[in-house]
């Protein structure tokens, strides 16, 4: 099973940091953003201790990691021609920087029509990946599935096929499947699994699946909320999960776990990361009904 988390990269070890943080959790493939997700303040890669993170990444097997776009990407604002031409620019320069990083792809959540409605703001994604993919471009675009809060484009796999029908090098783009956000989105994957996977298939395909965000929600079905939850702990629970963790048609698809940190303190709010847990939990194949208070116990013991 190739599992992992997204991960930090801060402190003075960056992408170093990031590969220790992956392998302290026992996973086998890891996502980072290139800095804050919130703003567009970079470092240069040659900054970053890459090699010495990929050293000890194939020191582990680990042979694949993901890059997450920042959230201030808008493609899809044609209200604000600033929004959108800082989005073009800025993805143009971070998927250079993710395959400097040695990644094969980009998570990108394909944008908000912030009012301008469906098709004039899935018509601007079209031009802003058109903007920004050449023939030459090395890194894959990752369009992940969104759970349709507000004014979010992507929520329904039609909405991604009409992006892949506009895009011209289109063999550059693949899917994030975010399963939380496809469970928000009113996908039932927990009843209708098969549906949901024939009929994402049919509109897009099934081999065009690059990433899985592996997320529970605290939310039902059809909810457009985008809340995570902990593995076993959501609507869409430890049988579901399980399942497309371990469906062999996925087996090579990295998944990527974006669960919420455990609460160990309702004081002060500190908390830990659950991912070394989730993932003995995904690659044993059972639920643990305790594992957050087994989290919570852990983490006061040091
Ligand atoms: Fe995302
Ligand atoms: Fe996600
Ligand atoms: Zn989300």
């Amino acid at each position: 099973m190739r599992i992992g988390s997204h991960v930090g990269m801060g402190g003075k070890e960056l992408f170093l940091g990031s590969a220790r943080e992956a392998v302290s959790y026992g996973a086998n493939t890891l996502m980072v953003y290139t800095g804050a997700p919130q703003n567009t303040r970079r470092r240069e890669v040659k900054d970053l201790r890459i090699a010495q993170g990929w050293e000890l990444l194939r020191e582990h097997g680990i042979e694949e990691i993901v890059i997450h776009a920042p959230y201030i990407i808008n493609l899809a604002n044609t209200v604000k021609p600033e929004t959108y031409e800082l989005a073009v620019e800025f993805l143009a320069k971070e998927l250079d920087r993710s395959a400097a990083m040695g990644s094969q792809g980009m998570v990108l959540h394909p944008g908000s029509h912030v009012g301008a409605g469906t098709k004039a703001g899935l018509e601007q994604i079209v031009r802003g990946i058109n903007e920004v993919l050449t023939a030459d471009t090395k890194c894959r675009i990752y369009l992940e599935t969104m759970a349709g809060k507000g004014t979010e484009l992507g929520s329904a796999f039609e909405e991604l096929a009409a992006i892949y029908d506009g895009v011209v090098y289109n063999e550059k783009l693949r899917v994030c499947f975010d399963t939380c956000h496809v469970n928000d989105a009113g996908y039932d994957l927990v009843h209708r699994y098969e549906e949901v996977m024939e009929q994402f298939d049919r509109v897009i395909g099934k081999d065009q699946i690059a990433v899985i965000h592996l997320n529970d929600s605290k939310n039902p079905l059809g909810a457009r909320k985008d809340r995570h939850a902990n593995i076993g702990f959501g609507t869409i629970g430890f049988e579901t999960l399980y399942r497309i963790a371990s469906d062999p048609q996925f087996e090579h698809v990295p998944k990527i776990l974006e669960t919420p940190y455990v609460v160990i303190d309702p004081k002060t709010k500190a908390s830990v990361p659950p991912y070394r847990y989730e993932i003995q939990m995904l690659r044993s194949g059972t639920f643990d009904p305790d594992l957050l208070q087994k989290i919570q116990q852990d983490s006061q013991q040091v």
